[in-house]
């Protein structure tokens, strides 16, 4: 695998490649990678020549400087992984690198930056598009992969391809869970053994959602997974929504796709989870 830093050196190498006639697929993370972000390098790997994954811890989508500080790094453990993974090209570059100074960027994406998690992190996902649009101008991949768990985040980058015609095809990928339930995030290292086990009720609740969506109407079983959820101990409830899956507004019967989403603090560490019921 090659390892570059500077966007000069990806950008060349690509070039080649393309000239060649190969596709690239596109995996951008924040490392501290597990069995879900490999997932996505795997699913790149059967669909793309050569496969490029960004490790870049962003600054500008982080709202809590103290969550910034703490994210785990292991950067020796991911490099092995994605080698392990069949990975061509590992982006991870210094924060100069993809950012010059005191740089404003702004993207009207409407209602959806400011719903659900918009509404508990401003300015988050002005962060991501501004780093996401910068990793496509420089990767300039044919596909790029990214996972439901983080549902939202995949509509909003969606909307900036479509408002800004972008030539890349995105792919959602399905949420690995750890085998008790639990969504895999980079965030689950900070939980202690009594988070761990507290956190459970997100994944639980969503499946039993799952389970009675279509036998009782979705304000009910929204107001059932919120007393749920608020019966665990050390759980902080952020929001519990069932939604429409492309407004991102509470689902009606004209909804086709219906998404139940979950955000709680467990203990010191905020995770996020999320179930598509239709
Ligand atoms: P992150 O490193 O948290 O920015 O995540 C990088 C990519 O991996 C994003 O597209 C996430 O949605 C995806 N991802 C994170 N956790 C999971 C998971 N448990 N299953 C599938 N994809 C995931």
């Amino acid at each position: 695998m090659k390892s570059l830093t500077t966007k000069q050196q990806l950008s060349q190498y690509l070039q080649a490649e393309r000239s060649t006639g190969a596709t690239i697929g596109f995996v951008p993370t924040m490392g501290a990678l597990h069995r879900g972000h490999i997932t996505l390098i795997e699913r790149a790997r059967q669909e793309c020549d050569i496969v490029v994954c960004s490790i870049f811890v962003n600054p500008t989508q982080f709202n809590d400087p103290k969550d910034l500080e703490k994210y785990p790094r292991p950067i020796e453990a991911d490099i092995e992984k994605l080698e392990q993974a069949g990975c061509d090209v590992l982006f991870n570059p210094p924060v100069n690198e993809m950012y010059a100074g005191n740089e404003q960027w702004h993207l009207e994406i409407g209602e959806l930056e400011h719903l659900l998690e918009g509404a508990f992190r401003p300015g988050h996902y002005q962060g991501v598009t501004q780093v996401v649009f910068k990793l496509f101008d420089i990767v300039k991949p044919d596909k790029a992969f990214f996972g439901q768990k983080d549902y939202q985040q995949f509509m909003v980058v969606n909307r900036m391809v479509e408002l800004l015609k972008l030539p890349v095809k995105l792919v959602m990928c399905p949420i690995e869970r750890e085998s008790d339930g639990l969504a895999m995030s980079s965030r689950n290292v900070h939980l202690t053994p009594a988070d761990r086990g507290h956190a459970l009720v997100l994944s639980r609740t969503l499946q039993q959602v799952k389970n009675e969506f279509g036998a009782a109407d979705i304000f009910t079983l929204k107001e059932q997974a919120v007393t749920a959820i608020n019966r665990e101990p050390g759980v902080e409830l952020d929001y519990f929504e069932i939604v429409d899956g492309v407004t991102l507004h509470v689902a009606d019967q004209n909804s086709k796709s219906v998404v139940a989403l979950v955000a709680a603090k467990v203990g010191n560490t905020r995770l996020i989870d999320n179930m598509i019921l239709r």
